[in-house]
């Protein structure tokens, strides 16, 4: 059968906003944690009577009007922000009129226009970012100011500004809304601010509805607020204006529940001002943790970020997806290519998203030993043990003789290396007094040692691999270096002397405790790599069920070395760990 009846509205919006209770819900913007419980409370003492009667709006528009410091005539109670962008459209615009849209911006604008048959002139947003991949400086979306300026005329109807906009996070200054609503009025054009995301930007226009009889705000009840299912939203604007949106709306379109728990909640803005607070503190954890991982973030001013994720994108969405985290993939809008809309929620579910991440995109570990392999030790530790050694024993040790016990491994520490060089020469000094001379030694050398690996190879590496340290350095003296070196932000785990008590290497403990902190399972660790620079650290890799890769310096020449290291199962001997990345690749 033939249809007949033709549907005036056209598009529809492709909301897949089903399904999403339980999960971690970073994709709509919405409060990630609920409404205050005074809103609860208020909904729960609903009686019949509130139910059977239409609802009354007077009261609770007297006291939204005052909170908001403007005249209850000035202001209009919505179905949600969309149905006052809604009712605006429909009032001030018909089939063929002219409508401004910053892009990209709230995909509703353009559903709504559309219906309409109205035509919109998109002006685009500009698009500030630096080519370096893992800068922290600002990565930022402007506002179009003057390009927008151009496109109003006297055809333009309206124009729509979202501050802060949804999905850059971009505002505009207020001087340059003054400008824009200035240049509106004289061509006869309505503009629309859409402050759906106020109150994590704090600053208004509200003020202008005075002023400005060509200005209509709109605001909602479903972000900050956390009511997004009661379907709460207004607008403000001079008393003409709000007049000739109501009489196109239908007569009860705000429910009675709406009103009861909004008027709540307006008893309780602490709460969302508490809330507002861990929002800004998210933002900038998840920033950080982006960009550590090489990701460009754009400034924002809302509870939400671009982030651009490169060839990554689809694998991040997806692997989110897979953990109940969902997230708003943009990568298809203008200016957003391989852009994803991350809503940020308090500290706890940042630092889940932040995990998450990094578990998707590098699943693969790889843990070092320090001393020989990242940091080069021939003029702290070696030089310590040969002053010590030599301190008390009073003659000569060569380099080669230290050298070859500490390739042939057997020693916990060089502690126990320093007393055994000691033992040959027949003296038996206390352990305490090794140690107290041994870390004078150590203690006026440290400042020597230099870096083994490059920062490009940590970055590098550090991109597809989550890394770690196992050492049986003190914790305080692993700290020392790699603080020195400013690399300690590269390293996910660092498991030191003092986690392994007396099961040192070979001992597997320290390698097993370090993939435990990683969380890395059973499959995890057949891709896991253990680099070490001595007997000790092969054996203790194969003891811990993980592969090895061996880094001897070019000076130690042992063939029968090389030859035990590789029958204990050695991937391959190295003799400069910057090799590293092109041999796993
Ligand atoms: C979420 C959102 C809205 C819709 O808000 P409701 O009150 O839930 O209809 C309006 N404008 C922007 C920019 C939004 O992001």
């Amino acid at each position: 059968m033939v249809n007949k009846y033709t549907a005036r509205y056209k598009s529809k919006y492709d909301c897949i906003s089903e399904g999403r209770k339980g999960k971690l819900r970073l994709d709509f913007n919405e409060n990630t944690i609920g409404c205050s419980p005074k809103a609860i409370a208020a909904i729960k003492n609903i009686c019949a009577e509130d139910l059977a009667a239409y609802p009354e709006y007077t009261a609770f528009k007297n006291k939204l009007a005052k909170f908001l410091e403007v005249n209850a005539k000035n202001l209009f109670l919505t179905n949600g922000a969309d149905e006052a962008i809604n009712l605006v459209f429909n009032t001030y615009l018909k089939r063929d009129d002219q409508l401004i849209i910053p892009t990209p911006s709230f995909e509703m604008l353009n559903i709504y226009a559309q219906n309409i048959g109205a035509k919109v002139i998109s002006v685009l947003y500009k698009k500030n970012e630096s080519n370096e991949n893992n800068s922290s400086t600002k990565n930022e979306f402007i506002f179009p100011t003057k390009d927008v300026l151009a496109q109003i005329n006297n055809r333009t109807k309206l124009v729509v500004l979202v501050n802060p906009n949804n999905p850059t996070g971009t505002v505009i200054d207020e001087k340059d809304i003054l400008k824009i609503v200035e240049k509106a009025r004289k061509n006869n054009a309505i503009v629309l601010i859409d402050e759906a995301y106020y109150e994590f930007y704090g600053k208004t226009c509200i003020r202008l509805v005075r002023k400005y009889n060509n200005l209509i705000i709109v605001r909602t009840f479903s972000k900050a607020f956390g009511l997004a299912g009661l379907r709460l939203g207004y607008a403000i604007a001079d008393e003409r204006l709000i007049n000739n949106l109501k009489k196109i709306s239908s007569p009860y379109n705000v429910n009675s529940i709406a009103v009861i728990a909004a008027d709540a909640a307006l008893d309780d803005v602490s709460y969302v001002k508490k809330y507002v607070d861990q929002i800004t503190e998210s933002r900038r954890f998840v920033e950080d943790g982006l960009n550590k991982l090489g990701f460009k973030t754009f400034k924002s001013e809302a509870n939400f970020m671009i982030a651009d994720f490169g060839e990554d994108v689809n694998k991040v969405v997806n692997g989110l997806a897979q953990k109940g985290i969902l997230v708003r993939d943009r990568s298809r809008y203008q200016l957003l290519k391989d852009c994803v809309r991350i809503t940020l929620g308090t500290k706890d579910q940042s630092i889940k998203f932040i995990t998450e991440i990094k578990k998707i995109l590098r699943q693969k570990v790889i843990l070092f030993d320090l001393d020989g392999v990242l940091v080069d030790v021939n003029n702290s530790y070696r030089l310590a043990i040969k002053k010590t050694s030599e301190f008390f024993a009073k003659k000569k040790i060569s380099d080669k003789e230290i050298q070859a016990l500490k390739a042939k491994g057997g020693y916990n520490n060089d502690w126990d290396l320093t007393e055994a060089i000691i033992l040959t020469r027949s003296l038996k000094i206390e352990k305490q007094k090794i140690i107290q001379k041994f870390q004078e030694f150590y203690n006026l050398f440290r400042k020597n040692e230099k870096l083994l690996i490059k920062i490009q190879t940590l970055q590098d590496l550090s991109k597809k691999y989550r890394l770690g340290i196992v050492t049986g350095r003190p914790r305080d003296e692993a700290g020392y270096v790699l603080n020195r070196f400013n690399v300690l932000k590269f390293f996910d785990a660092i498991i030191a002397m003092e986690d392994c008590g007396k099961k040192q290497k070979p001992d597997p403990f320290g390698i097993n405790l370090a993939l435990k902190r990683l969380k890395i399972g059973s499959i995890g660790k057949k891709d896991a790599l253990y680099i070490g620079d001595n007997i000790d650290d092969i054996i203790a890799a194969k003891n811990a069920g993980i592969k090895a890769i061996a880094i001897l310096q070019k000076d130690v020449n042992s063939e029968s070395l090389k030859k035990r290291m590789l029958n204990l199962g050695a991937l391959k001997i190295l003799d400069d760990i910057n090799q590293l990345p092109s041999v796993i690749a």
